[in-house]
């Protein structure tokens, strides 16, 4: 059916890849571009031989010339840009140069600022609609399916929804004493950010970590979770009618935060460079450098994540309450594509929203958070393609 440009060799890229060539029927070729080729050439080798087939490129995807020199050769359909958020606004004047559509799973954030939201691309609205090409903005799992459940959820059982508690839980153990579990520059500018929710279509901020809860979590147990910003609860706010507060969790445990504490007291979680032996470096940079590479988690992860929405609202006039949530078993994803289930439900629903383009369910020129697309087929897509979903109309509350 189609083409598809990766961008991106990483921990997302690698689940990616895997489930295009699962989906040959829809993934016909695919390329994969990022800064190091010889990434994009070891997972080319994993998976060789199957009936997508797949080409290799080395791409800075901070330069617009570049990427669009590599597009017009391999001609794609659409790009999937599973780099790095501060790639994001280079790689779509590339796409609106040569006429292809976009996806990410991650908004832009500029180097310099700690700051991730969704201005910067919406801005590029016009453009895509003029251009007839369709962006599809955070197609991972959180923000991603969140907004599928989101728009899921006011299809069918709600008029309108006015609380929504995004829970995110992982509860597997890789056995190091700190490590990240996604690219861990992007993780801790999230986690040492100050906190933030929705009430009344005002942002209320909080310190980091100040808002701390414990819940019981089907089928993992009790967790402490913190209330973080994210980014989805920019765009839910928007396309929700009738909200009145949005909130997002995210599980840690307390070793996690020791470390982290300290790291951040040291200095070394700073995006401010300092001379260092006569060398600017900046310390988060530094330390990533030193961190355990999330790819490496994937053979020593157990455990679980369950990664969810919990809805309050009504219909017909009648107070309505609804969970729908995925869990995920770290080892197996890692016994199915060589990853753990933090890479794994992000790339999946990155590949099922480039699939939901390449078969027009979701095409229409613009710029759009999932959320505004129609649910169903991607819904159904998760259950085929390995993030089955469970509901309960039943949900303990968060407090
Ligand atoms: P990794 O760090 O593992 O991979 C990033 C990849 O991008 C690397 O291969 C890197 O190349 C490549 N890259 C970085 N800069 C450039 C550049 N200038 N040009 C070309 N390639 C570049 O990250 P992850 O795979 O863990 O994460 C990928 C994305 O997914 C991130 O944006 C992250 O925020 C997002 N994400 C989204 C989630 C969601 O649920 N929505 C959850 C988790 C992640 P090199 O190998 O040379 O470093």
């Amino acid at each position: 059916m189609g083409r598809a440009l990766i961008i991106g060799a990483g921990g997302v890229a690698s689940v990616v890849v895997h489930k295009c060539c699962q989906n040959s029927e829809v993934f016909e070729e695919i390329c994969i571009a990022s800064r190091t080729k010889s990434k994009c050439d070891a997972l080319k080798a994993k998976l060789d031989g199957g009936k997508t087939k797949i080409q290799t490129a080395q791409v800075d995807a901070d330069n617009v010339e570049e990427l669009v020199a590599l597009i017009n050769e391999f001609k794609p359909e659409i790009v999937i840009n599973v780099a790095l958020p501060y790639q994001d606004l280079t790689i779509m004047d590339a796409c609106l140069e040569t006429g292809v559509h976009y996806l990410d799973t991650a908004n832009y954030e500029p180097l310099d600022t700690a700051k991730f939201e969704y201005k910067w691309q919406w801005a590029y609205r016009e453009r895509f609609e003029k251009a007839g090409l369709t962006a599809i903005l955070g197609c991972g799992f959180d923000p991603g399916v969140t907004g599928v459940f989101s728009a899921y959820a006011l299809k069918h059982y709600f008029d309108e929804i006015h609380y929504i508690d995004i829970l995110d839980a992982n509860a597997g153990d890789h056995g190091y004493p700190f490590a990240t579990n996604f690219n861990p520059e992007i993780n801790i500018r999230e986690v040492t950010a100050k906190g933030s929710y929705i009430q009344n279509g005002k942002w209320v901020e909080t310190e980091p970590m100040e808002i701390k809860r414990v819940y019981d979590f089907p089928e993992i147990g009790e967790k402490d979770m913190y209330l973080l910003h994210h980014e989805e609860l920019e765009s839910l706010a928007l396309n929700m009618p009738g909200i009145k507060r949005i909130r997002f969790f995210m599980t840690f445990s307390e070793r996690y935060l020791t470390h982290l504490n300290v790291l951040q007291n040291v200095g070394m979680t700073s995006i401010e460079p300092i001379e260092f032996e006569g060398k600017q470096i900046v310390p988060l940079q530094f330390l990533k450098a030193v961190l355990p590479d999330p790819a490496s988690l994937g053979p020593r992860t157990k455990g679980k994540t369950n990664i969810g929405c919990i809805y309050q609202g009504v219909k017909d006039g009648k107070p309505v309450s609804y969970y729908v949530y995925n869990v995920c078993d770290h080892e197996e994803c890692y016994k199915e594509v060589g990853s753990q289930a933090i890479s794994y439900t992000t790339g999946v629903p990155a590949m099922i929203g480039a699939m939901m383009l390449l078969k027009g369910e979701w095409k229409k020129p613009g710029v759009y958070n999932v959320e505004e697309f129609n649910p169903d087929p991607f819904m159904e897509a998760l259950n085929k393609w390995g993030l089955p979903w469970k509901e309960t109309f039943a949900p303990k509350f968060v407090d």
